[in-house]
């Protein structure tokens, strides 16, 4: 049987399932229409400063070294930090999250936000619900019928805590939480997979487990460390990259051989693995294959508007991780997903690497990162709504930090859902494939492979079970098991 495989796609998906592959004697070639490895995890440099452009927040990196051990790698090189947030509101309550559920538990305490004992037991059932459905739900296929004849499904689904799912995280939180900035504090995790808190189910409620019980990190090296890590790890394995090269289409998908077009020739393969987004595949590389319709009218994630400033001053009270609340939450929301526009009061994200990453920015100056969550770009944003986002941004900054940041900004550059889509063939810059807005969102992933197609297999944050690198790292391992089990000889 052959078992040569093309992955069109160099994102942690790609990345993931192509070390698996040729670990297991696969021999994997990976096609990428960028120069490196990385997909939306990429760096830049403006001046002096250093800036990753896509995610800045990691959890479970033990994920990312098992795969590096794979190839005799060391242990990915990460940090845990002292404090997962430092939150503000508008009425000017701050507060710094510190590293754990104690010390999140005393903080909330403090500051007249809840009880400890209210946050200990919301922390306990997050474990509970993670511990339940992880196996499930994220590290198996939800569309092979043997993965329903396992014991372990078995459990899962008769411990399944299906209250979860009926209730919106929102809800469920204003049941917990009578202080609406505890629940605020809390519905922001819905936007770490872009959805809408008020909409998505409370078993979303679970993702603060991640970062307070297993911990939040950060690369010693910056997040671009992550896709180099596992660049370095598959070249070891002997997969084979083709960067700056297009894919165009892919033709004679029912044939035993794949063949797959590129701006620079015609490359064919037994196995096919797509980590582009699915929506791309299906509507640019492969029109011929039938695209259902329950996929394509998925609603899709969030995107973002991201500033990148070179900051001439340091900020001490911020950390690597910073939050400005809006005022309305709900609004903020409603105007994002509902009227499929811009909020004028923006909940603010400001990412600092240079606060561990001391090399990032020059001394005594910050590199920032400033992230305001937008619609993806398919609703139709006004041409100009860059400056006007960037105005609010400034002057909400300017507000809450008491200062004049328009005077320490020496240097500057954006990404918008626009960039995002042309650089990594995103659908409309959503940054997380399909949001989670629905009960049965899990089920609303395209699978990791195609029923009607044998050799063609999906991987990455726009297919099962979803985005942000553990997410990407758990769908490149399914992908990959898929592909051992229907290719073993
Ligand atoms: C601004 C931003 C902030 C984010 N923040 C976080 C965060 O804090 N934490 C987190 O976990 N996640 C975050 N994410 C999401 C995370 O980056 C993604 O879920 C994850 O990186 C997606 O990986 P993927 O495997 O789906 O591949 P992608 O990263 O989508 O990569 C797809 C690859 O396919 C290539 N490609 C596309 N079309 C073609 C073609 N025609 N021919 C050849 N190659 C092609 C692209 O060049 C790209 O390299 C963020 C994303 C963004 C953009």
């Amino acid at each position: 049987m052959n078992r040569d495989v093309i992955v069109i796609g160099a994102g942690i998906g790609g990345l993931t399932t192509s070390i698996l592959l040729a670990k297991s004697g696969f021999q994997v070639r990976v096609i990428d229409q960028a120069p490196c490895a990385g997909g939306k995890l990429k760096q830049m440099h403006l001046g002096p400063y250093r800036f990753d452009r896509g995610p800045s927040l990691l959890t479970l990196p033990e994920h990312i070294s098992e795969l590096g051990a794979l190839a005799g790698l060391k242990p990915f090189d990460c940090l845990r930090l002292s404090s997962v947030v430092y939150t503000q509101f508008e009425d000017g309550t701050s507060f710094s999250s510190g590293a754990d559920v104690n010390s999140l538990a005393l903080v909330l305490d403090e500051a007249g936000l809840a009880s400890s004992k209210t946050v200990l037991n919301t922390f306990k059932l997050a474990a509970r619900h993670y511990r339940i459905t992880a196996p499930v739900f994220l590290k198996q296929s939800l569309h092979r019928w043997r993965s329903y004849f396992k014991m372990s499904t078995f459990k899962g689904i008769m411990l399944f805590p299906i209250a979860a799912v009926f209730k919106s995280m929102a809800n469920q939180n204003a049941s917990r939480f009578k202080n609406p900035k505890a629940q605020q504090f809390f519905n922001r995790y819905a936007t770490y997979n872009g959805s809408n808190p008020y909409r998505a189910p409370g078993l979303l409620n679970m993702i603060p487990h991640l970062e307070f019980e297993c911990g939040a990190y950060f690369p010693k090296q910056g997040m671009a460390a992550i896709p180099e890590y596992l660049y370095e790890a598959a070249c070891k394995l002997g997969v084979k990259f083709i960067f700056n090269t297009r894919v165009t289409s892919v033709l004679d998908l029912n044939l035993k051989t794949k063949v797959v077009h590129t701006a620079s020739g015609i490359l064919k393969a037994s196995i096919l693995v797509c980590n582009t987004d699915v929506h791309f595949f299906y509507t640019q590389l492969a029109p011929q294959l039938k695209y259902a319709q329950r996929f394509k009218k998925a609603e899709k994630s969030s995107s973002a508007y991201v500033f990148f400033w070179g900051i001439n001053r340091s900020f001490d009270q911020l950390q690597v991780h910073n939050i400005f609340f809006s005022k309305n939450y709900k609004q903020e929301f409603s105007t994002i997903f509902d009227a499929g526009n811009i909020p004028e009061d923006p909940t603010i994200y400001v990412h600092i690497s240079a606060k561990v990453c001391s090399t990032d920015a020059p001394k005594g100056h910050e590199n920032w990162f400033v992230m305001v969550n937008v619609p993806h770009n398919s609703t139709q944003l006004p041409i100009s709504y860059g400056p006007i986002l960037r105005q609010h941004v400034i002057n909400k900054l300017n507000r809450m930090l008491h200062t004049q940041l328009q005077n320490h900004i020496v240097e500057e550059s954006t990404q918008d859902p626009f960039t995002i889509e042309r650089d990594t063939s995103s659908f409309g810059g959503s940054l997380y494939g399909n949001s989670s807005n629905s009960k049965w969102s899990a089920f609303l992933r395209h699978p990791n492979f195609k029923s009607t197609v044998k050799g063609l297999y999906f991987t990455g944050g726009s297919v099962h079970p979803g985005g942000g690198i553990p997410l990407c790292i758990f769908s490149g391992h399914i992908t990959a098991g898929l592909i051992k089990k229907d290719y073993t000889i």
